[in-house]
């Protein structure tokens, strides 16, 4: 728009329009008229066009996340942004769209900036663009905008609370679900005991520690020297080592050489006999001797002597 150009002329017919209005139009909350006139400068304004693609991308973001935990920190930040922004500048908006109306005057200060410069740098500068901006506007638009930017703001608060509120119950409502599944666990688990305990088709085992250690190795020998016949019986013995045997042994009462009775191996429980071995006649015993030898056994006994008797 040039300064020579009336006032009057249909709005951003030239212009960029003022960035709060990009905004609404992305919302579809502007007039038809205003609708149909940002439409045809976007066609023309390629600025304005990158504008609109990041505030619908803004929009779309928040939208997107408003089921997810929280909205995306980077697009809800900077919408918030811009709301407060615009909040804070619409105020000035009525006096200066007023004094356009009854002065209409030229456009002197209206050469134009970059769309990004209005309300994108510091307050001073944004101020500035505005009193650029303003006589361009209509009382009514700007109410209108100022009351379309704190409805999106009391909405992002709105909706701010709401997550907030629905976050607080989902974790209300996954506490209470934990604890009635514990229960019903609970609940669950003293039925089945209950019932295995009450079960007329069960067996009931008693079971106890270890069997106690086996008793002490006892063995007894009936001797008879005159017929050299001998019964030699045993329990409780220890199993023994591989490639081992237990030897019994006539200890003489002449104090002669121990003569050997024979091996034996006690069976898996403990148990040996000798029946009537062949033994020499005559031969008195002071004693009977038990060693363990070699497998086959050894002709002279091998310490020590484990069990004895006389
Ligand atoms: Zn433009």
């Amino acid at each position: 728009m040039s300064p020579n150009q009336p006032a009057q002329n249909p709005p951003f017919s030239g212009s960029h329009p003022d960035p709060a209005v990009l905004p609404l139009y992305a919302m579809q909350l502007l007039a038809p008229e205003e609708t149909e006139a940002i439409a045809q400068h976007l066609a023309r304004c390629t600025d304005c066009r990158a504008e609109l693609a990041r505030i619908q991308g803004d929009l779309a973001l928040t939208a997107l996340t408003v089921d997810l935990e929280a909205p995306a920190a980077a697009a809800r930040q900077r919408l918030l942004d811009q709301v407060a922004r615009e909040t804070k500048i619409v105020p000035a908006a009525p006096q200066a769209a007023v004094q356009a109306q009854t002065q209409a005057p030229p456009q002197t200060q209206s050469q134009l900036k970059p769309i990004a410069a209005y309300g994108r740098s510091d307050s001073s500068s944004s101020v500035l663009s505005i009193e650029d901006h303003q006589p361009k506007r209509s009382l009514g638009r700007a109410v209108f905008a100022g009351a379309g930017w704190a409805t999106a703001a009391a909405l992002a608060v709105a909706a701010g609370f709401l997550l907030k509120d629905r976050q607080s119950l989902r974790d209300t409502i996954a506490l209470r679900t934990s604890e009635v599944m514990r229960l019903n666990t609970d609940a669950a688990a003293a039925h089945q005991l209950m019932d295995a305990l009450t079960d007329p088709g069960a067996v009931r085992v008693t079971l106890t520690a270890q069997p106690l250690p086996r008793a002490q190795p006892i063995a007894g020998v009936t001797y008879n020297p005159d017929k050299g016949s001998l019964v030699f019986l045993a329990s409780n013995l220890d199993p023994l080592q591989q490639y081992k045997a237990y030897e019994l042994w006539i200890i003489p009462a002449d104090s002669s050489a121990p003569i050997p009775v024979g091996t034996f191996h006690p069976d898996l429980q403990g148990n040996a006999s000798i029946v009537m071995p062949d033994l020499p006649k005559g031969v008195p015993a002071k004693a009977f001797g038990i060693t363990i030898e070699p497998d086959g056994g050894s002709q002279t006994p091998t310490m020590p002597i484990i069990m004895a008797g006389s």
